[in-house]
């Protein structure tokens, strides 16, 4: 596996750092209307993205974006030594850092980071864990948010895992936050979208550099085999309906715009071209430069 890939857009790059990924996993378990048999109807998934007897493959990556100057990292993950609900998400010791450094990055050389929402996955490595606390990992960035997944975040504490307390109220108590709209222009060409559903303040990242555009999904996808069933809901998505109809305008948007679609949970080769196929879609790869 690269655990490390670049693409550039324009004058801008887009840097992927893998956390995790994990294979053989069987399609009912995230999309419930899916099987296995279902997957392979779309050959074109095999093998980046699910392998022969159509089990899926997904990934948990951050993004790092560097434009005008700026670095902006997108959705750091699930983190180190979080107390979470899910057995493979819990407790986790992860080379995230080091890939990270690897990839020629430093905490403190990020200028802000961007969520695309707030589920566990999306805002680990926001803390670490020093001198019995947990304290912000990215000391000088703003870390932004929407409000309403600021208020969805809240709401989803329970017994088992704490997000909220454990990666964003120490972001919030040290004053590096920022709430923002959801379509909120950030400058250098870079745009938040509202992509509402799986969550109800869910945004994309739109990044604009020398007339070539790409797009950073987040979670209103998880799957490139989303595009040819944008009516599989993920397990996740809180309201399947608006997810459902924010799927079908983005990738109705991508492919008109040919942009550089880069899938948050999508392994192996997670950046591409939505490509319009009858009433749906279909995704072709674009490979980047492996790093690391
Ligand atoms: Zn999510
Ligand atoms: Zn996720």
């Amino acid at each position: 596996m690269a655990a490390i890939q670049r693409w550039t857009v324009g004058a801008a790059t887009i840097t992927a750092i893998v956390e995790d990924e994990i294979a053989h996993i069987p399609p009912e378990l995230f999309f419930p209307a899916a099987t296995a048999a279902d997957v392979l109807a779309h050959p074109w998934v095999v093998p980046d993205y699910a392998d022969a007897a159509g089990t899926v493959t997904l990934r948990v990556q951050a993004l790092v974006v560097d434009v005008g100057g700026r670095r902006v990292l997108v959705d750091p993950c699930v983190g180190n030594g979080k107390r979470r609900a899910l057995p493979f998400w819990h407790d986790q010791q992860y080379p995230w850092l080091e890939r990270f450094g690897a990839a020629g990055y430093e905490p403190a050389t990020i200028d802000q980071v961007v969520h695309t929402h707030l589920h566990a996955d999306h805002v680990g490595w926001d803390t670490t864990w020093r001198d019995g606390r947990w304290v912000p990992t990215f000391e000088r960035a703003r870390h932004l948010y929407t409000a309403a997944e600021l208020e969805f975040a809240r709401r989803a504490v329970n017994e088992h895992e704490d997000v909220y307390a454990d990666s964003i109220a120490p972001i919030v108590d040290a004053g590096l936050a920022d709430v923002v709209a959801t379509d909120a222009d950030l400058g250098d060409g870079l745009r938040l979208a509202p992509t509402p559903g799986h969550t109800p303040g869910h945004v994309s990242l739109w990044i604009e550099s020398d007339g070539e555009v790409a797009l950073i999904s987040g979670d209103f996808v998880h799957h490139p085999v989303q595009c040819a069933r944008p009516d599989w809901a993920e397990t996740a998505d809180a309201d399947i309906e608006v997810a459902r109809a924010t799927r079908r305008a983005m990738f109705a948007e991508a492919a008109r715009r040919e942009v550089l679609f880069v899938g948050t949970h999508c392994a192996a080769r997670p950046a591409g071209r939505v490509v319009a196929d009858g009433a749906v879609w279909r995704f072709d790869a674009v490979d980047g430069e492996v790093v690391g």
